[in-house]
C-alpha cells in the first residue's frame, strides 16, 4: 500500500505555524490498472472542499477577532453569543462562526442601551460567494440550466449544484447587468463642439446592425412565440459590442442599447448608422436610444432576396414553352436591371421598371392561354412586394455600391449571426425549449456580456 497525505500549513501574520491534515489517498503499493494512476475527481473535490472549508474558517476567525477589539478604545468587546453563518463557494457550502459581541460601553449612546454587533455578518453580504455567482451565471447563459448544474456537479465541490439556484443567480446576475447599463445610458456625455461632430462623422461613425428572433413562449403566455430584438455594434477600433432585449419586459429598453453605444465612446450628437431589415421598429429603437437623427439603411440582403424572387418568376416565364404571346424581351430587360438599380440607389428608376413590368404582364395575361395567365399573376404579385418594400423605406434606401467600395457594412449579415449566437444555439434548437418572456430578456443579458467577454474573461466560441 502506498499513501499520499496532504497537509496544510498555516502561517498567520504574526508569524504563527499551523500544520492540519486535510485528506490521506491510498493506493495499492503496484498498480495494477490505468484507473488507480493518479488522482481521482471524487479525492480532488473532497481535498478541495477541505481546504476551503480551513481557509475560509481561519480568515473569517481572524476577521471576527480584529473586530472584536473596540475601535475607539481598544478593549475586547465582551462576547453575546456564539451563532454559525454558512457561505456557499465554488469548493463547497461552508459553515463558519459569526460571534456577536456587546458593543463596548465608551461607543454606546446611553449607558442601558444594550447593542450588539456581528462583525462575520458585516463581511458576508451575500449568501454565496461572487466568483459562485459568476461561474453559475456564466455557465447558465451558455447551456440549459439542468446541465449548468450537472457541470459544476461534476467537477467541483462547488455547493448547491441544483438547476435552481443556477437560474436563481442567473437572473440576478442579469438584474444588476441591466442595472449597469440603465447608469451608463444616464451617464453618457453630449458632443460640445461641432468640430468633434465633424469628425465623428464618417469614418469612426457608430454602426447598429439590427434583427429580430423568435423565442417558443412558455404554454400559457397570451401568444405562442414572442420576439427578441438583438444586434451588435460596431466602430472602427473598439471590440464589438452585443445587445439583446425582450422589449415587453425590459425596463428601459432604449437604455440597453445607449449602453452599447456608450461602450464604445459615443456621445450625444454623434451620428449613428442603423442598418436593419425594413421592420420600422427598429431604427425606431436606435432613435430613442440616441435622442438624435440616425441614419437608416436596409439591408441590402433582405433587399435583393426580394429581387430576387422577381427575377425567378421571370424566368419560368422565359422557358415557357411556347413563349408567351406579348414579347418579352423588354420586360426582361427590366427585371435584369432591377438588381443593379437598386445597388446604385436609383429606387425610383427601379420603381419605373417595376411599373413597366407590371404592364406587360397585365397584357400577357389578357392574351394567352391559363399556364402563362398563373405565372404572370405571381410576376405581378411579387413585383407588387418589392414595389411597396421600396417605397416603405423609401428613406433607408443608399447607394449600397459606393458603401460597399468604401469597406462599410451593407448587410446585417453579421447582426443574422448574432441572433444566432445569442439565442438560437441557447433558445430555439432544443425544441423542448420554452421561455417566459422575462426569462429569455435576462438570460440573454448575461449571454450578451459573456459573448462580449465583459464577464472578466476572453468569450470562448460557442458550439452553435
Ligand atoms: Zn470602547
Amino acid at each position: 500500500m502506498m499513501q499520499w497525505t496532504v497537509r496544510l500549513e498555516v502561517r498567520t501574520s504574526a508569524g504563527e505555524v499551523k500544520t492540519t491534515e486535510l485528506v490521506t489517498i491510498s493506493r495499492p503499493a503496484v498498480v495494477s490498472t490505468l484507473a488507480e494512476v493518479g488522482l481521482a475527481l471524487a479525492e480532488t473535490k473532497a481535498l478541495l472542499a477541505k481546504l476551503q472549508a480551513s481557509m475560509l474558517c481561519g480568515q473569517v476567525a481572524a476577521y471576527a477577532a480584529q473586530h472584536r477589539v473596540c475601535a475607539a478604545c481598544g478593549i475586547l468587546q465582551p462576547l453575546k453569543d456564539r451563532r454559525t453563518r454558512r457561505l456557499q463557494t465554488l469548493f463547497g457550502t461552508v459553515e463558519v462562526e459569526a460571534p456577536r459581541f456587546k458593543v463596548c460601553g465608551c461607543r454606546r449612546a446611553t449607558p442601558l442601551a444594550e447593542v450588539t454587533v456581528s462583525p462575520v455578518c458585516a463581511l458576508l453580504t451575500a449568501r454565496c460567494t461572487p466568483e459562485l455567482e459568476r461561474v453559475q451565471a456564466e455557465l447558465g447563459a451558455r447551456t440549459s440550466f439542468r446541465d449548468a448544474a450537472r457541470i459544476l456537479d461534476t467537477l467541483l465541490p462547488a455547493s448547491p449544484a441544483n438547476q435552481e439556484s443556477v437560474r436563481t443567480r442567473t437572473h440576478a446576475v442579469a438584474l444588476r447587468i441591466e442595472a449597469d447599463d440603465r447608469q451608463a445610458a444616464a451617464e453618457v456625455t453630449a458632443v460640445r463642439d461641432d468640430t468633434a461632430k465633424v469628425t465623428a462623422a464618417d469614418a469612426s461613425r457608430p454602426v447598429v446592425m439590427l434583427d429580430g428572433a423568435y423565442i417558443r413562449a412558455v404554454p400559457g403566455h397570451q401568444v405562442r412565440n414572442f420576439e427578441a430584438i438583438c444586434g451588435k455594434v460596431e466602430r472602427v477600433g473598439h471590440p464589438t459590442r452585443r445587445f439583446a432585449l425582450v422589449r415587453s419586459v425590459a425596463e428601459q429598453p432604449h437604455a440597453l442599447l445607449r449602453a452599447a453605444l456608450q461602450d464604445q465612446g459615443w456621445r450625444e450628437g454623434d451620428a449613428v448608422t442603423a442598418i436593419s431589415d425594413g421592420d420600422p421598429a427598429l431604427p425606431a429603437l436606435v432613435r430613442s436610444a440616441t435622442a438624435c437623427p440616425v441614419e437608416p439603411i436596409l439591408d441590402w440582403f433582405h433587399l435583393s432576396m426580394r429581387v430576387h424572387h422577381v427575377q425567378q418568376v421571370m424566368r419560368g416565364l422565359c422557358a415557357l414553352e411556347p413563349p408567351p404571346l406579348a414579347p418579352l424581351d423588354r420586360a426582361q430587360i427590366d427585371v435584369e436591371r432591377l438588381r443593379h438599380l437598386l445597388w446604385h440607389g436609383h429606387h425610383e428608376k427601379a420603381c419605373e421598371a417595376l411599373g413597366r413590368i407590371v404592364s406587360w404582364a397585365q397584357d400577357a395575361i389578357v392574351l394567352n392561354i391559363p399556364v402563362v395567365d398563373a405565372k404572370a399573376k405571381r410576376l405581378v404579385a411579387r413585383c407588387a412586394e418589392l414595389r411597396s418594400y421600396i417605397e416603405s423605406n423609401e428613406g433607408a434606401l443608399i447607394d449600397y455600391g459606393e458603401r460597399y467600395r468604401a469597406g462599410k457594412p451593407i448587410s446585417t449579415s453579421r447582426a443574422e449571426g448574432t441572433v444566432n449566437q445569442l439565442v438560437s444555439a441557447r433558445m430555439n434548437k432544443r425544441r423542448q425549449m420554452r421561455w417566459s418572456p422575462r426569462g429569455a430578456h435576462r438570460v440573454l443579458q448575461v449571454r450578451a456580456a459573456v459573448l462580449d467577454g465583459r464577464f472578466g474573461h476572453p468569450a470562448i466560441q460557442l458550439a452553435v
